[in-house]
């Protein structure tokens, strides 16, 4: 181990530079961060100079790889020294898929100081076993580079694990939420809170959203809140709309609304009129909080995923959100990469922390690998499913064409705040209304103050313009979509859409082709954490119920995982540092219980992850194999 650590401790050590460089320079006005990048098509290749280098036979190696000139100078000062390293871990007899537009298969993989030192053949990397190094025989399973999920609400997600969950997964019409909601109240004093999550209108039995008297009829005595799989609308009993002061003849406040019928509320609050009932739920602790991103990182884990963009910190508590994730790091708690996009609007009940962080003089950037500041989040608009997303054409019913939660000056002075500070801007816009707006906003700001490679982002994107598609790439804005949502809400949406704007939908394929680098994500808990229903949906767009959405919108497998890996990775910044199995990259792998490259898209659903290793540490663990 002595001979490790004279022999590379240098190159591990400049490591951390990278992201106190990232801090400095991206924190300038009008400056873009400075962290050395290589190509963004950084890939392994074969070099049969490393060969006579290193001794590890056609091994790529860091070494090899920086005397390639695939890194910068800042990444290969440190490399002296002749001795081979030997591995902490070495993963041999697999099938490892490298990332990327890689579409050839290695078979071993080392790792050291929690980084990927070499991928080659079995044979060749066996010289790299010291005596402390742990060899996993993967006995011909397939590894890929660990999924990253560039948005989801862990928080949210951890705290649906403890709420009752009313889901399609869990219940199939208004009746069983009732059932759910009156064993609750069984077990509860009157008076205090149940709340519920996850329900989808479309997939109930009884085909609507389940209104005051269903959840009255339940719990009379305890204010109840019931909030729909899309976070965008939630319903509220008697008892919850009177604890939370709101009134029959109350008026809508700006981008919400309080349905009626007959003129007597349903129950059913929508976008940011959600915020008077949050307002009077007891709030989570920190403590709970921190039990909530620990239980994400578990679910996170235990399907591969070992990055997740968090797109919404302050959405549940506020400044506390921020905190629980520091705890959880601090109690050794996060097993899962995450970059942290703070809210900055007062969306969905949400309480903004990014106004604070923008004050005290940080940026995009600031952190470390496990816990770093990602962008600043706004909303231009709500949901598809639930008719709040902003259109140019009306919705179905012929008269609705959703809702812009700001006005464009309103948007555009906001985000300009942020985007001459350094920050990335993040602003969720489904609809095409939205999306154009967005556009706009950043045109606006980009003109105004040139920044390069800005990296600004449309969160979801759905239904995108051809001539928006140009304006994308033009302003190098980055879709980020959830492919997934083809598969979970295709047949929803026709609820709505016609078909012709949803077989358009989240355009995977054509993201690609126009080099818009999609990522891919779940939005979890809008939908489940399970990466491979997203790779799925790239390859069929096909739902549940057999009805393919816009056959010509799938992708290959290859694209569908690089979407998931290296695509979210560029949304970070990140493309030098995850996304790939290559010397240099963090050693972050899932190991699958199936050849997904070989199985057909019905089988890939019955994928299960065996193995998750996150900076080389067993994170997941399915079988007990390495304990
Ligand atoms: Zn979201």
């Amino acid at each position: 181990m002595d001979r490790l650590k004279s022999s590379w401790s240098p190159p591990l050590a400049i490591f951390p530079h990278l992201a106190r460089e990232c801090v400095r320079t991206a924190a300038v006005p009008n400056g873009h961060c400075a962290v050395p990048i290589p190509p963004h098509n950084a890939q392994p290749r074969r070099d049969r100079r490393a060969k006579a280098e290193n001794g590890l036979g056609g091994a790529r190696t860091l070494r090899g790889h920086a005397r390639r000139g695939h890194y910068q100078k800042g990444w290969i000062s440190g490399l002296s020294g002749t001795n081979t390293a030997h591995a902490d871990l070495l993963l041999i007899n697999g099938r490892i898929w490298p990332g990327g537009p890689a579409r050839h298969m290695e078979e071993a993989l080392a790792v050291v100081g929690g980084r990927v030192l070499a991928v080659g053949r079995t044979a060749d990397l066996m010289p790299l076993a010291g005596p402390d190094t742990r060899v996993i025989d993967l006995r011909g399973r397939t590894a890929i580079p660990g999924f990253n999920d560039a948005h989801a609400h862990p928080i949210t997600l951890g705290l649906h694990g403890t709420r009752i969950d009313v889901s399609p997964r869990a219940v199939r019409s208004i009746r069983d939420i009732q059932e759910k909601i009156r064993a609750a109240a069984a077990t509860r004093p009157p008076g205090t809170w149940i709340l519920a999550a996850g329900y989808d209108d479309a997939h109930l039995a009884e085909g609507r959203h389940p209104t005051r008297d269903d959840l009255d009829e339940a719990a009379p005595n305890h204010p109840v809140f019931v909030t729909r799989t899309d976070l965008h609308m939630g319903v509220a009993n008697s008892r919850a709309l009177e604890a939370a002061g709101i009134k029959e003849d109350e008026p809508d406040p700006p981008g919400g609304s309080f349905h009626r019928e007959g003129g007597r509320l349903t129950g059913l609050i929508v976008d940011n009129a959600m915020q008077r009932v949050f307002a009077h739920v007891p709030p989570p602790t920190v403590d709970d909080l921190v039990e909530a991103v620990a239980w994400a990182a578990r679910e996170f884990n235990r399907w591969g995923i070992t990055s997740v963009t968090d797109a919404g910190v302050g959405l549940v508590s506020g400044a506390d959100d921020l905190l629980a994730y520091q705890a959880a790091r601090q109690r050794g708690r996060l097993t899962v990469r995450f970059t942290l996009c703070l809210l900055a609007d007062a969306a969905l009940g949400g309480r903004p922390t990014a106004p604070a962080a923008l004050e005290a003089g940080f940026a995009t950037g600031f952190g470390d690998e496990y816990l770093r500041l990602g962008p600043v989040k706004f909303f231009a608009d709500g949901s598809a499913s639930g008719r709040s997303a902003a259109f140019s054409r009306p919705y179905l019913d012929g008269t609705s064409y959703g809702i812009l939660t700001h006005t464009l000056e309103e948007l555009t002075e906001q985000v300009r705040r942020y985007h001459r500070r350094g920050w990335q801007v993040a602003i969720h816009a489904i609809g095409d209304a939205a999306i154009e707006q967005v556009l706009d906003v950043y045109e606006t700001v980009l003109r105004e103050c040139p920044r390069e490679n800005a990296r600004h982002r449309i969160e979801h994107c759905g239904y995108v313009q051809p001539a928006q598609l140009e304006r994308l790439g033009r302003l190098g804005v980055l879709p980020v979509p959830q492919p997934v949502f083809m598969h979970i809400f295709g047949d929803g949406y026709l609820r709505h859409l016609d078909e012709e704007r949803v077989r358009r939908a989240y355009p995977m394929r054509t993201f690609l082709e126009r080099g818009l680098k999609p990522s891919a994500s779940s939005d979890a808990p809008v939908c489940p954490a399970n990466p491979f229903l997203g790779v799925y949906a790239m390859l069929t767009r096909k739902s549940p119920s057999g009805r393919v959405h816009g056959a010509d919108q799938c992708v290959d497998i290859y694209q569908a995982l690089a979407a998931y890996t290296s695509g979210s990775a560029y949304t970070t910044f990140d493309e030098t540092r995850k996304g790939l199995l290559a010397p240099g990259f963090l050693a972050d792998v899932a190991v699958l219980s199936q050849d997904i490259f070989n199985a057909s898209p019905d089988e890939l659903l019955a994928t299960e992850v065996d193995l998750t290793l996150c900076g080389g540490q067993i994170v997941h663990d399915r079988l007990g194999e390495t304990r």
